[in-house]
C-alpha cells in the first residue's frame, strides 16, 4: 500500500517542553516537514504515527496508553523523540518516573522512557534533537509506514531469536551499576578499563591480579573503590549467568 502522507499526532508525557519546541520548529515554513507529507492531526484516532516526547512519567502513563490504544491498529508506529523518550534521559531512575520492568519486580531490562511500555520503532536521541535529525526520523517514518501495512509473515522454522551478546549483557548491568557509584562520566570511563581488563585475564583470580595492579596505577581513590566495586559486580553477574545457564541446561536435558 501506498501512502501518500503520514499522519501524527504529538504526545507530551511529561518534557521539559525542549523537545516540543523543536517539533514546532520541523513545522515552521523554514523546514516546513508538511512538504514530506507529514501531517500533525489533534486526534490520535487520525494519527499513523505517534511523536512522544519526555519521559513516560507515572501520572502520563494512563494518558499515553488511552492516547496508544486509540490509535488505528495499523501501522500504529511510535517515534521517541529527544533522550529523556528515548531512555528517561535526565529523569532516568526518578521516582516520577514508570517503569514496567521495577512494577514487574526485575531489576533488568529497565529501559526508562518510552520504550518501557510502548513499542518503539524510530529513536531519535539528542537533549533536544536538533531540527534536522527530527526530519530524518520522520523521513524514516514514511519507510517504515509502507512496510507495516504490507507485513511480511514468517514461519516458525525461519524465525531465530539474535544470540545475546555475553560480554554486552554484562556490561549493561556493570554500566547501570557504576553509574550509581560514581556518575556517568567517571564511570563510564573506569568501566571502559575495567573491560580492557576482562578481555585479557581468563580466571577470576588473574583478574583480580590485574586489577590489583590498575589499582597501583591509579591514584585517585574513588576510582581505586570503583575499581573494587566493578570487580565484586562483575563475579556477582557472572555467577548470576552461569546458574541461569545451568538452570536452562538442565530443563532442556543437554550437558555442558
Ligand atoms: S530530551 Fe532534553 S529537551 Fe527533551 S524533554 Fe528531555 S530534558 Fe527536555
Amino acid at each position: 500500500m501506498k501512502l501518500r502522507s503520514v499522519w501524527v499526532f504529538h504526545l507530551n508525557t511529561g518534557a521539559c517542553n525542549g523537545c516540543d519546541i523543536e517539533i514546532l520548529d520541523v513545522l515552521t515554513p523554514y523546514y516546513d516537514v508538511e512538504r514530506l507529507g507529514v501531517k500533525l492531526v489533534s486526534t490520535p484516532r487520525h494519527a499513523h504515527a505517534l511523536l512522544v516526547t519526555g519521559p513516560l512519567t507515572r501520572q502520563s502513563y494512563y494518558a499515553a496508553k488511552r492516547a496508544y490504544e486509540a490509535m488505528p491498529p495499523k501501522p500504529r508506529i511510535v517515534i521517541a523523540i529527544g533522550t529523556c523518550a528515548c531512555s528517561g534521559g535526565i529523569f532516568y531512575n526518578s521516582y516520577a518516573v514508570r517503569r514496567e520492568s521495577e512494577r514487574l519486580g526485575l531489576e533488568y531490562p529497565r529501559a526508562g522512557g518510552t520504550s518501557e511500555f510502548l513499542p518503539v520503532d524510530v529513536y531519535i536521541p539528542g537533549c533536544p534533537p536538533r531540527p534536522e535529525e527530527i526530519l530524518y526520523g520522520l523521513a524514516l517514518l514514511l519507510g517504515i509506514a509502507e512496510k507495516k501495512l504490507s507485513p511480511r509473515h514468517y514461519r516458525d522454522e525461519e524465525f531465530v531469536l539474535p544470540r545475546t551478546q555475553f560480554k554486552a549483557w554484562v556490561e549493561v548491568i556493570l554500566k547501570a551499576r557504576i553509574r550509581k557509584e560514581l556518575g556517568y562520566f567517571d564511570g563510564y570511563r573506569l568501566l571502559e578499563r575495567f573491560m580492557k581488563l576482562v578481555d585479557v585475564a581468563e580466571t577470576p583470580e588473574a583478574l583480580k591480579k590485574l586489577v590489583e595492579e590498575e589499582k597501583l596505577k591509579e591514584k585517585d581513590s574513588r576510582l581505586r573503590y570503583g575499581l573494587n566495586k566493578l570487580y565484586e559486580h562483575y563475579l556477582e553477574v557472572v555467577r548470576t549467568y552461569e546458574d541461569i545457564l545451568g538452570q536452562k541446561r538442565r530443563v532442556l536435558g543437554v550437558q555442558k
